[in-house]
């Protein structure tokens, strides 16, 4: 047992187990500092990060009552202002059940441990229907299936069902969740996922499964990735031995943009309040 049983689990941290073992045992149980960003050039994947983080902070903005014309006053960015302008025009929010919960953490006692999400958006009609909305930056060749298979996409609605009562008023039932994964890039094609009480009890296997074996694991057992396409926009490269280039955001495949979205996430995570 390497983990302190108050140790939290999130979509990060399972996807970074998922991806890298190394990674994990490195980042959340060594807390092995970070070395110097990795990607090539070093500006750009910076400005996609505080891309990422404005435009989320603009949509927290929105729905928390500021008007659209003075926070498009804001943006001096031209991706951000075509992201904002996509978001605008396409209304993802307008079909949407008219309770909203932004930026809203979650959290349950899972498998020994606790999982633990923050949510983009909550939208719920309470006994009726809750909708997951999660805002993507990433690239629009992402790949809708591959995106079903990642963390986020089987913890956030398992974590809903589990601890979602107080939003819905009563016991939440899977058949009631859906999650949105909208694209700024690609407003026309969000990604939807229909939650149902077959998905739930696969997903709170599969996620069981995971944290008992990486609770399992001991010190200098968690093994590096065998696929080192993860290594790419790892920071840990140096100590790994893997890779003596950096990574550049142009050569990013699919999957490498879910990683860079999870970043985003992280730093956003890392952030804390954010000050309007
Ligand atoms: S550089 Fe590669 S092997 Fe090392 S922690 Fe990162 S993803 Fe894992």
């Amino acid at each position: 047992m390497s983990l302190p049983p108050d140790f939290l689990f999130s979509q990060s941290n399972l996807q970074d187990f998922v991806d890298c073992p190394r990674r994990f045992e490195l980042r959340y149980i060594l807390k092995q500092p970070w070395p110097a960003l990795q990607p090539e050039p070093v500006l750009e994947w910076e400005q996609s990060l505080l891309q990422g983080l404005r435009f989320h902070q603009l949509i927290l903005q929105y729905l928390i009552g500021m008007p659209a014309e003075v926070l498009t006053q804001t943006i001096y960015d031209h991706k951000l202002q075509r992201w904002w302008n996509n978001f605008l025009a396409d209304n993802p929010l307008g079909e949407l059940p008219s309770e909203r919960y932004p930026e809203f953490t979650l959290s349950s006692p899972f498998a020994g441990f606790r999982l633990i999400a923050k949510y983009d958006l909550i939208a719920v009609a309470p006994g009726k229907r809750i909708v997951i909305v999660d805002w993507k930056t990433g690239s629009p060749r992402t790949n809708p299936n591959s995106l079903r298979e990642r963390i986020q996409s089987r913890l956030y609605p398992l974590l809903l069902v589990k601890a979602g009562h107080h939003i819905n008023h009563g016991v939440v039932n899977p058949e009631q969740v859906e999650m949105i994964y909208w694209f700024a890039e690609k407003p026309s094609a969000p990604f939807c996922i229909q939650y149902n009480q077959t998905e739930y009890l696969k997903d709170r296997e599969y996620i069981t499964t995971l944290i008992t074996k990486i609770a399992s694991l001991q010190l200098g057992k968690f093994e590096l990735t065998p696929d080192d396409r993860h290594c790419a926009f790892c920071n840990y490269q140096t100590l790994c031995n893997r890779g003596k280039q950096p990574g550049n955001l142009e050569d990013l495949e699919e999957e490498s943009y879910q990683e860079l979205e999870d970043k985003i996430q992280i730093d956003i995570d890392q952030i804390g309040a954010i000050q309007f």
